[in-house]
Parts: C-alpha cells; sequence; structure tokens
C-alpha cells in the first residue's frame, strides 16, 4: 500500500513538518500537514471512530509533531488516528511515557540503559537524604515536563537549590533533581534513530557561560560519529520507550555515555544542517516500508 502521510502538526511552515511533506512528495507519495488542534473526532459510543471532519481522510498513516505544550490533545489525536487504523508514529502511548521525564528515566532504568542519578523531589523536607543520595552537590534542577532547556538549572549548595526548586516546581508536574555530569561542560550528543538505527548524530557545545546545550540557547551542533557502546545505547533508549523515531540525547563521560533525554518529536532542522544527512527522508521511508509489510493481526 503506497504511502498517503499526514504529519500532525501546529505549523505547516515550520521546518520539520515542511520537510517531511517534501520528503514524502518527492518520493510520490501523497502527503499534507494538518492541524491537530483543528481535529474533531466523533466516537460512536459502539467502539467507531470517525475521523472525517479531522482533515485526514484517505491518509493511511500519520506522524506527530508534538511539542510538549500539546501533549496530552496530541496523545488523545494520536490514539483516535490509531484506532482508526492509520499506522501511527509516535503511538499515543509512547509519547504519554517519554513526555514524563521521571517515567521515561525510570523505563529507561529499568531497561539497563545508563542514565544519571535522579530523584523526584515533592517537599523540601526531603532535600538533604535526597541531595546525600545523589552524592551532594553541584546538582541539575529540571521540570519533569519541560524543553528547550527552560527551567534546567545548574544549583551548587542548598540555597539555589531550594530558589531553583521553588522555580521549577509546580505540585501537578513534579520537579527532578539530578547528578551533573561535569566532565563534559555541558556540551551533549543527539543521537536521530530512526527504525532500530541511528541516521544521524551530532554534538551540541554549549555557548559561552551556559551549561545547557540546546540549539534554542545557543548550543553549536556539529556533526559526529557514535562508537558502538554510544550506539547501543541510543537504539536501546528509543527501543525501552517503544519509540520508532527519536532524538535521544547522551553525555559521552569517562565511565561510558548516559542518556540524558529522549526526544519524541526531535527538531530536524539543527541535524539535518549539521549532517547534510536527509532525516525526513529516512523517516519517510521507514514508514513507507512498516506499510509495506502486512498489518500485525
Ligand atoms: P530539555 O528537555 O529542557 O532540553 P534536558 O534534560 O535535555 O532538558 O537538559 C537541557 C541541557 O542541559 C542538556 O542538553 C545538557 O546540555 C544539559 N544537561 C541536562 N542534564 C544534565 C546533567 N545531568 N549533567 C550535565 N548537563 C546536563
Amino acid at each position: 500500500m503506497p504511502l498517503r502521510l499526514a504529519v500532525l502538526s501546529r505549523g505547516a511552515r515550520l521546518y520539520s513538518t515542511r520537510r517531511l511533506v517534501e520528503a514524502a512528495r518527492r518520493r510520490g507519495y501523497a502527503a499534507r500537514a494538518v492541524d491537530f488542534a483543528e481535529v474533531g473526532v466523533v466516537l460512536d459510543g459502539r467502539g467507531g471512530v470517525d475521523l472525517s471532519g479531522a482533515g485526514i481522510e484517505g491518509c493511511n498513516a500519520a506522524l506527530g509533531r508534538i511539542s510538549p505544550l500539546y501533549t496530552p490533545l496530541g496523545a488523545s489525536v494520536l490514539a483516535a488516528v490509531e484506532a482508526a487504523g492509520l499506522a501511527c508514529l509516535p503511538s499515543a502511548k509512547a509519547l504519554l511515557g517519554v513526555r514524563d521525564k521521571f517515567r521515561a528515566h525510570l523505563t529507561l532504568g529499568r531497561a539497563g540503559v545508563a542514565t544519571p542519578a535522579t530523584a523526584m523531589v515533592n517537599d523540601l523536607r526531603e532535600l538533604p537524604q535526597v541531595v546525600e543520595r545523589l552524592g551532594g552537590y553541584p546538582l541539575v534542577v529540571k521540570p519533569v515536563t519541560g524543553t528547550q532547556g527552560e527551567y534546567v538549572l545548574l544549583v551548587r549548595d542548598r540555597a539555589e537549590a531550594v530558589a531553583a526548586l521553588r522555580a521549577a516546581a509546580d505540585e501537578r508536574r513534579g520537579v527532578l533533581l539530578q547528578t551533573y555530569v561535569a566532565e563534559t561542560g555541558g556540551a551533549d550528543v543527539r543521537a536521530l534513530v530512526c527504525g532500530g538505527r541511528v541516521v544521524a548524530a551530532m554534538t551540541r557545545t554549549p555557548a559561552a557561560g551556559e551549561f545547557r546545550s540546546n540549539l534554542h540557547r545557543g548550543g553549536t551542533p556539529r556533526a559526529t560519529a557514535l562508537s558502538p557502546a554510544e550506539a547501543h545505547l541510543a537504539l536501546g533508549a528509543a527501543a525501552a520507550l517503544d519509540l520508532d523515531f527519536a532524538g535521544v540525547d547522551l553525555l559521552r563521560t569517562e565511565g561510558g555515555p548516559l542518556v540524558i533525554e529522549v526526544n519524541a518529536s526531535p527538531g530536524l532542522e539543527g541535524i539535518e544542517t549539521a549532517t547534510g544527512i536527509d532525516v525526513a527522508g529516512a523517516l519517510v521511508d521507514y514508514l513507507a516500508d512498516r506499510l509495506r509489510l502486512p498489518s500485525p493481526a
């Protein structure tokens, strides 16, 4: 069955959305961007899912480009699209599992994927014990559902930790404290995993005076090659979180690589520009290949 793709995104003009639509069309497939916030779905109460008002008529596959601001809505639309029989990346369940960083770290650790030691802190009275268990300051404070390094803060003592926890805290979301990996100076590696292989990888070096390497914070991307151990860890992280397509962020340490984050809707602009690799094309090819296989019973 040839691919007929809906890219579920809030912005048809966003680089990654545009590239995915273009890559599919260049291969002769039908493709369009669909704003998932405008999708209407009717459940008939007997298990039927009517997506006729959703703008995805005739599509047989959907790629979710869901920003963390829209996780709940995006996951609901993905779940409906899956139920209507479309091949869907990511699955609603995988999206929800990865967007909560605490649960993602729990899943990764249980699957044998190395990450820095990470704690959930819900009450400042727990702080001394938690800090001790993490090996003392400095530590990194991060929100459970943040992105682009927002509220990710390096704290060197109790006063800084309390201020950062208060800034990042949200009792509906929780807040994380994590061992700070000093030896990389904030530089990390982003590996783009697609269908069980690493299709592209780059290092990101933070701007002067910054420990966060996010490109939105002025980090500089450069193409890199992964060691076998790094590739193995990146593939293991994506598999553990049930993501066929993922951006896996690693820290390169003396003791081996550590995963700090897995992104279910990784941006394509930085990595395609830094590496010259057609990541959008690789993702479209993967999805097209999947549709050629008989559907699982
Ligand atoms: P976000 O999802 O908001 O990007 P991350 O957890 O990826 O949050 O952190 C943002 C950046 O901060 C990372 O890309 C990395 O450069 C730096 N960073 C995060 N956690 C650590 C850590 N434990 N040790 C060292 N640097 C870190």
